[in-house]
């Protein structure tokens, strides 16, 4: 089959391992870079070309879009789609993931857990701010990665000042819960065509709550219940994803799901696992092209 990767970093380790996945397969893959492709509408039809070369051969993609290159990233995944070409992720899924808030509220249409969660509205901060009780909370901006744009409030003063701040400085974000039982640990599961490939453990560093890898957290493999791999499988499919990270939080109350991620990094969950989750994606296209 022809495949393409569209990532804007083929020294990556995730482009890699799909490239060497999809090699070993005999399929015959390569490595677009988004940015370079040129969207039309000629005739009725969708077209598209990289540097000015038509391409119009792709039985399949394999999306891995950036933060940085959401808006253009997704026009082109949408671009495919209208050609008829298969997406292991939809373009609305990469959206409505983006934004954390509109993935909370796709969740929660869905019956998925989510910890408790206040879109956080000009005129009400010391209102909504009452409804947390007085506990620690978590103010998130609805578009950070990595970890960036979550501050933990251990008081509601400190907490007031902080949406004030960020209010005056124009951004938008979120109230949540904090789900201090988790002790600073998240467990991100790969799910890939409606099954969970491959999970781990992430574990924050000494005197931090943010788990991520990126931060400096550590991992380690874990069996998940069937509780949490239930509803990593149920979130990747009512957000339209087929292949992604779910983030879940063990709370008293069970598995929350705290996030999803479009393009889930390879390195840390291959690692840890052992388990080769680029072979797996390579496998759901085979499987698209038998349907
Ligand atoms: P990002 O998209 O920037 O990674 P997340 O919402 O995933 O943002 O938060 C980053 C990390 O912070 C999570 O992996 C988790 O360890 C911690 N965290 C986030 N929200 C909560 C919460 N409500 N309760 C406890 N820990 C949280």
């Amino acid at each position: 089959m022809n495949i393409a990767i569209l990532s804007r970093g083929e020294a990556l380790y995730s482009t890699k391992s799909l490239l060497n996945a999809g090699q070993a397969r005999n399929h015959n893959i390569e490595v677009l870079d988004p940015s370079y492709c040129n969207l039309a509408m000629e005739n009725g039809k969708a077209v598209l070309y990289f540097e000015n070369e038509l391409v119009d051969d792709l039985h399949a993609i394999i999306p891995r879009i950036g933060a940085s290159n959401t808006f253009y990233g997704t026009n082109v995944v949408r671009h495919f789609e209208a050609m008829g070409v298969f997406s292991v992720v939809s373009s609305d899924g990469i959206s409505h993931s983006r934004d954390k808030w509109t993935c909370f509220q796709i969740m929660t249409k869905n019956q998925i857990p989510v910890p408790k969660t206040v879109f956080a509205s000009f005129f009400e901060f010391e209102e909504q701010l009452k409804t947390f009780n007085g506990k620690p909370i978590i103010i998130k901006l609805l578009e950070g990665t990595h970890g960036e744009g979550v501050i933990l409030s251990e008081s509601p003063q400190n907490a007031l000042a902080t949406i004030e701040t960020l209010n005056a400085a124009g951004v938008k974000f979120i109230l949540q819960e904090y789900i201090e039982e988790a002790h600073g640990t998240d467990i991100r599961a790969i799910v890939v065509d409606g099954v969970v490939v491959a999970a781990m453990r992430r574990i924050c560093k000494d005197g931090d709550f943010r788990s991520n890898l990126h931060r400096g957290g550590s991992s380690e493999i874990i069996q998940l219940s069937s509780a949490e791999e239930k509803i990593a499988i149920k979130a990747a499919k009512a957000i339209g994803l087929g292949f992604c990270g779910v983030d879940i939080l063990q709370s008293k109350n069970g598995p929350l799901v705290l996030e999803i991620n479009s393009t889930p990094g390879l390195e840390g969950i291959e690692n840890t696992s052992g388990i080769n989750v680029s072979k797996s994606v390579i496998g759901f296209i085979e499987r698209s092209r038998k349907k």
